[in-house]
């Protein structure tokens, strides 16, 4: 992969493409188009994945709810990426249950539920575990916290669920597009993109030297999520869809017992809300609530909201307070409507989640607006089609989806038994992250025995493996360290990670 000065120095000749934002959208472009040997530029204003994804709610998943909006088509696509997803990353993306409790605002009872799982797993091509129907006594058998009290049944089908966090998922696709020679760059905010005959004359801003840098590009991506719009405007890019915005907030508390589930519940407006395991934490959310931009915070009200509900539906020693938040997620739903819809009408809660990928051929732009995490193969595939579309021949065909070798090597696992009790997960843990370079982490530990210690007791990150992230993965700050490659920062307060010692001399090796 190109060092940032190295890729600089590349923006001299005319690109074939530039990828504005590097989010999901963008990494997956860039990771597609790079496999094709398109000599191809990913532009982040911030870190990779910092914006919406970054915040979503880690599951893979079909959208079980979209079926109660007749959205047959979105469902059924979307459990085809779940399924392609499931297959192609058996260490990263995982199948878990989802124990859904039937409450008094459930929108319908566990006979209708059950059927509509059925359904769900249908439309899923019966490649997950077929659904369950419990009754209240199931309910106590499966998770002695569950409140009781007005509950009618339970039923459990499946999804996915992200091992390691979005942000992480989506580095995966950048390291992809890195290796394919494609010029990433976080903290490169385009600030002005003027067309041309045949291409793009861009100006960047370099957040780390200060410095404008301009380039050319025969085609734009435009990837900026919640942004979109705002840039297709500001580049006076005429489009057919509008951007619409959500809001979704996740609490990280201490661990609560799912059992390796799921729990899904219905909040007070009947939407479904989520109980989700995430390494030793739990995460409980999320909201949808209408913004007006993309620069949204956690309020109290959110925080009690996400609190009454938790509370209200589980059973627990005692009830969650602001005190028991470790950490906050907090983002907005990029939701692609059309142009011609009246936005003052639009329904926010039953919009689609769909994409739409719109090509703009005179001016020779794609633009992404709205999708999902599960959904991002597709999108790599439709950017790379219109690129070609606009005349951008493809010299290479190299793979950019799934885990090189998903089985993890004895060898990895004996090599971290002399320095772990519990190797087996050690070893499924940065073999999941890092694959065959887990190997050259694990011989650091050999080098210095300090880099075979965990940061934290409970969690399997280990000094040597955060030397190596900071080496060699784009790492700016301590945020993209420890939100984003890492999910430390999340699962450990701003006190812990202030007075853990191993944790402050790695932070003094970020340049
Ligand atoms: C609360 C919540 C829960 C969700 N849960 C799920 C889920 O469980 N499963 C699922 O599949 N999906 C989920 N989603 C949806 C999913 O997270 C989003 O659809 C997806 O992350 C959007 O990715 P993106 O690349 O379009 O946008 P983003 O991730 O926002 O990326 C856009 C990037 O563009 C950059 N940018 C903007 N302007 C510029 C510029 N001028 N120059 C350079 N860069 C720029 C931004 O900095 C940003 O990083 C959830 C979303 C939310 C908010």
């Amino acid at each position: 992969m190109l060092n940032r000065d190295q890729t600089l120095a590349a923006l001299v000749e005319e690109i074939d493409a530039v990828v504005i934002g590097g989010g999901i959208n963008g990494a997956v472009a860039v990771a597609a188009l790079s496999a094709r040997g398109i000599n191809v530029v990913l532009a982040e204003a911030n870190d990779f994945a910092s914006m919406t994804s970054q915040e979503s709610s880690n599951m893979i998943w079909g959208g079980i709810k979209y079926l109660q909006d007749y959205e047959f088509r979105l469902v059924w696509s979307l459990c085809r990426s779940r399924n392609e997803l499931l297959a192609k990353y058996p260490n990263r993306v995982k199948q878990i249950p989802f124990f859904a409790v039937i409450g008094p605002t459930s929108p319908f009872n566990r006979v209708l539920g059950f059927l509509g799982s059925t359904l769900y797993w249908f439309f899923g091509r019966l490649k997950t575990q077929g659904p369950k129907i419990f009754s209240n006594s199931g309910i106590s058998k499966i998770n002695r916290f569950i409140r009781l009290a007005s509950t009618k049944g339970a039923i459990q089908y499946s999804d996915a669920i992200l091992l390691d966090n979005d942000a992480r998922f989506v580095y995966e696709f950048i390291k992809t597009a890195g290796s394919h020679n494609a010029k990433v760059l976080n903290y490169f905010e385009i600030i002005k993109a003027t067309p041309r005959t045949n291409g793009w004359d861009l100006t960047a801003l370099d957040k780390i030297s200060g410095a404008e840098v301009t380039f050319k590009a025969k085609v734009l991506i435009n990837a900026a999520g919640p942004y979109a719009k705002i840039l297709t405007d500001q580049f006076e890019i005429p489009t057919g869809h509008e951007i619409v915005i959500s809001k979704g907030v996740h609490l990280i508390v201490p661990h609560i017992e799912t059992n390796n589930k799921v729990l899904a519940f219905f909040d007070d407006a009947g939407r479904l809300f989520y109980v989700l395991p995430m390494h030793d934490r739990t995460v409980i959310g999320t909201t949808d609530t209408p913004a007006q931009s993309a620069g949204v915070t956690v309020t109290d009200e959110d925080r009690d909201f996400l609190l009454a509900q938790a509370n209200r539906c589980l059973n627990l020693d005692r009830d969650l307070v602001r005190a028991d938040i470790i950490a906050e997620r907090c983002g907005v739903r990029p939701l692609v409507v059309n142009k011609s819809a009246n936005l003052e009408k639009v329904d926010w809660v039953s919009l689609s989640r769909k994409h739409e990928v719109e090509l703009n051929k005179e001016l020779n732009s794609i633009s992404i607006f709205g999708g999902k995490l599960t959904d991002c193969i597709n999108v790599g595939h439709e950017v790379t089609e219109l690129v070609i579309k606009l005349g951008i021949q493809p010299t290479k065909n190299l793979n950019w989806v799934g885990e090189s070798d998903p089985d993890i090597p004895n060898e990895l696992i004996t090599q971290l038994a002399n320095f772990h009790s519990d190797a087996a997960e050690l070893g499924i843990q940065l073999w999941r992250r890092h694959g065959a370079t887990a190997f050259q982490i694990a011989r650091s530990f050999n080098d210095d025995p300090l880099n075979s210690k965990l940061i934290f007791e409970g969690l399997y990150f280990t000094v040597g493996e955060l030397k190596h992230i900071i080496k060699t993965e784009h790492v700016v700050n301590s945020d993209d360290l420890l939100r984003r490659r890492t999910p430390l920062a999340l699962l450990r307060s701003e006190a812990e990670l202030a007075q853990n010692l191993h944790l402050q001399e790695l932070l003094k090796l970020i340049k």
